[in-house]
């Protein structure tokens, strides 16, 4: 692969993630259901996995479920409380840049009485606490926000919100899938909790009630991912079978899937702070010599609230497919997000909820960075980005 600026698509695995990984499929293969040796091992593992995860957010190991990925930690975290908690009202509360695992479960929701108040964001992308406050009912059950955005980077004032959804004691469902592994979480619950990773304190996310994440998105492996709970909330399962995840999540468990998950986020909590300055800084060095050196182009989202490796750029006057099909043939791997669903031409729902100028709405272009990418690399996407964005402008004319 030459270079691959997609890490908010899915990142390479870790090398602890794949040395965890492998022999869970080679040699340790019980199902961990099974009642012998290789089944009790594979058992242990999955609980050794869930103590490290727990430790590394701060929570109880047992307010984990492990499922398939973030789609599914969402279906379970928002429709299973909804089914469980319906009878406490019906009313709940969310933004309109919410992935589609999110916004398609809440309509689904819709469908079954659900009272949905959809918070539009402003131009970076964010909601406020007080928007959140009004629209509280005394029938809202759930306020369901994403952690970061995406598809701009852009970050939510999750701490804020937590807290007065723990006030009123509504609540808070969180899409963390673009935030776990490259922000500092400390979920409160964890019982003598040492020292807390740093700029967080227990206090901050103490409101959150549940938690959405994708392995993918940190080092691991694709299909694995986890819902926290926490402790005391009622939850229906949606995947019924088996009594398998405190019969929260029936089926037999991704062994291999779950054990690369806490090797990678074990791996990227050690390295989160030294990681996350790197990244920061070469995107906002891209950002600016972007914005430098091509004329016509903006940033999408805050600048100084947003996920350390987002670089989200619109262009005037050039079609986003045509700026990516060039940049893969010139050996540059970088994604419309969703923005600009290429076949179709339309505009993604985030581009359209920050309201940008019309000219630059259908060239919107997503580059993720990973604690890998070199400041080489970020120098050739530029080049070929500039050459690139120049040709197809002077097509046109
Ligand atoms: N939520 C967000 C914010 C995402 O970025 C994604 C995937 O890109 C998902 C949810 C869905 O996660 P998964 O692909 O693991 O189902």
């Amino acid at each position: 692969m030459a270079i691959y600026l997609d890490n908010a698509a899915a990142m390479r695995a870790r090398a602890e993630a794949l040395a965890a990984a492998m022999p869970y499929m080679a040699e340790q293969y019980g199902n961990p259901s099974s009642l012998h040796t290789p089944g009790l091992t594979a058992k242990k593992a999955i609980q050794k996995a869930r103590e490290d995860i727990a430790t590394c957010l701060w929570c109880k190991p047992n307010e984990l479920v492990f499922t398939s990925g973030g789609t599914e930690s969402i279906n379970l975290g928002i429709k299973g409380f909804f089914e469980a908690n319906r009878s406490r009202g019906k009313h709940i509360i969310t933004t309109n840049i919410e992935h589609h695992a999110v916004s398609e479960s809440l309509a689904w929701l819709r469908t079954l009485g659900a009272d949905i108040t959809v918070l539009p964001v402003n131009g970076e992308g964010l909601i406020t606490v007080e928007q959140i406050v009004r629209a509280i009912r005394p029938d809202t059950v759930l306020i369901a926000v994403q952690y970061a955005n995406n598809e701009i980077g852009s970050i939510q004032p999750i701490a804020e919100i937590a807290g007065v959804a723990k006030g009123k004691g509504i609540a808070l469902f969180v899409d963390a899938v673009q935030a776990v592994g490259h922000v500092p979480f400390a979920l409160g619950s964890a019982e003598g909790a040492g020292k807390l990773p740093q700029g967080t304190t227990s206090q901050d996310f103490l409101g959150i009630t549940m938690l959405a994440a994708s392995a993918h998105k940190f080092g691991g492996p694709k299909g694995t991912g986890f819902l926290f709970v926490r402790e005391g909330t009622k939850l229906a399962p949606q995947m019924h079978g088996g009594p398998q995840e405190m019969r929260l999540r029936a089926g037999t468990e991704n062994v291999p899937g779950i054990v690369g998950m806490a090797a990678a986020i074990i791996s990227s909590c050690r390295e989160l702070r030294e990681d996350s300055r790197k990244m920061r800084a070469l995107r906002d060095n891209m950002i600016d010599r972007i914005l430098e050196t091509i004329p016509d182009s903006r940033v999408n989202g805050t600048r100084t609230n947003r996920l350390p490796g987002n670089v989200s750029i619109s262009f005037a006057g050039v079609e986003a497919a045509s700026v990516l099909v060039l940049m893969d043939m010139a050996g540059i791997a970088c994604s419309g997000g969703s923005a600009c669903t290429s076949a179709s031409g339309t505009v993604s729902h985030v581009i359209q909820a920050i309201h940008m100028p019309e000219e630059y709405e259908n060239g919107t272009i997503r580059m993720t960075l990973s604690p890998d990418t070199t400041r080489a690399e970020v120098d050739a996407a530029i080049a070929a980005l500039t050459e690139i964005v120049a040709k197809l402008r002077a097509g046109r004319q």
